[in-house]
């Protein structure tokens, strides 16, 4: 069996900086090291790092006291509510914000505070983007083209003289962020739509296409909890794919076939590639 690398695969910029800022903590530290919920949709190298002492923290349930202990900010970035929260219990913050998400949170707030309405295109519940509105509470999450076009109005009705802009999630896709500015600026064509995608995502499906038409079956290596993984799995359905967590989970039908192509989502980690690699070479 032949097998073939995606031309672009696995970590992207951000979570590598955010692994490699944990590791860093992880072999200094003295005191206890925690990470403000999962670093990274990967179970394997969440366990990696569990194991070598990393506790995760949720907000719900932060401890009163951090004194002397280091959290690290995920690469998907917190409000600057939790930050300040951190801040008071005696935590010392290793701030592992994906610097993209982060222009996103000065932009908003910039444009907040010179008087914009911002809409913000993406899911509500994604974590960047409560981070982001957490710097301006009053902007306008936006999910669809659907969901835009209602709230566009709406303000419309309200503030027929607003200025708007448009922000997204790094991850969205660029033709459901073309969509969601058309729905707004449908109603208000002064819209200031502003580019804030990470080309990540986007190269990792380019080149996965470009794999796909070359191979006869498709490996995805990444988490179940991935949204970019998954969405890597969905590209890949013209040809028999299959997504694998561990060498563990690669299925036995894969034997049928010559030549293999093999991806990987924004949040897998090199070994886990190597080692899938190698367990379908053998
Ligand atoms: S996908 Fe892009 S914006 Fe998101 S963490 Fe990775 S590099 Fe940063």
């Amino acid at each position: 069996m032949k097998v073939i690398r995606a031309r672009v695969l696995g970590y992207c910029m951000g979570v590598r900086r955010a692994m490699d800022m944990a590791d860093a903590a992880l072999l200094v530290s003295e005191s206890p090291v925690y990470a403000m919920g999962p670093l990274i949709h990967n179970p394997q190298a969440m366990k990696t790092l569990t194991d070598r002492g990393l506790v995760v923290l949720d907000e719900e349930t932060l401890p009163p006291d951090l004194s002397g202990a280091s959290v690290i900010i995920r690469a998907h970035g917190i409000t600057p509510r939790l930050e300040a929260a951190l801040t008071n219990s005696g935590a010392t913050l290793i701030d592992a914000t994906c610097p993209r998400v982060k222009a996103s949170q000065m932009k908003v707030r910039e444009l907040c505070g010179t008087g914009y309405r911002v809409f913000l295109a993406g899911e509500k519940r994604h974590g960047e983007i409560i981070g982001i509105q957490g710097y301006a509470p009053d902007c306008i999450v936006a999910g669809d083209p659907v969901l835009a076009a209602a709230a566009a109005e709406k303000l419309f009705a309200e503030e027929p003289e607003a200025r708007t802009a448009l922000l997204g999630q790094t991850t969205i896709s660029p033709d459901e962020y073309a969509a969601i500015a058309q729905a707004i600026g449908r109603v208000f064509p002064n819209l200031h739509v502003i580019n804030t995608i990470c080309r990540a995502t986007g190269d990792r499906q380019d080149s996965l296409r470009e794999l796909a038409a070359r191979v006869d079956a498709v490996i995805v290596v990444g988490g179940r909890e991935s949204a970019n993984t998954r969405r890597l799995l969905a590209i890949a359905r013209d040809k028999p794919a299959w997504l694998v967590e561990s060498p563990s989970d690669i299925p036995g039908e894969i034997t049928a076939y010559n030549t293999v192509g093999l991806c990987a989502g924004a949040s897998t980690p090199d070994g886990l590639i190597d080692a899938v690699e190698q367990a379908l070479c053998e």
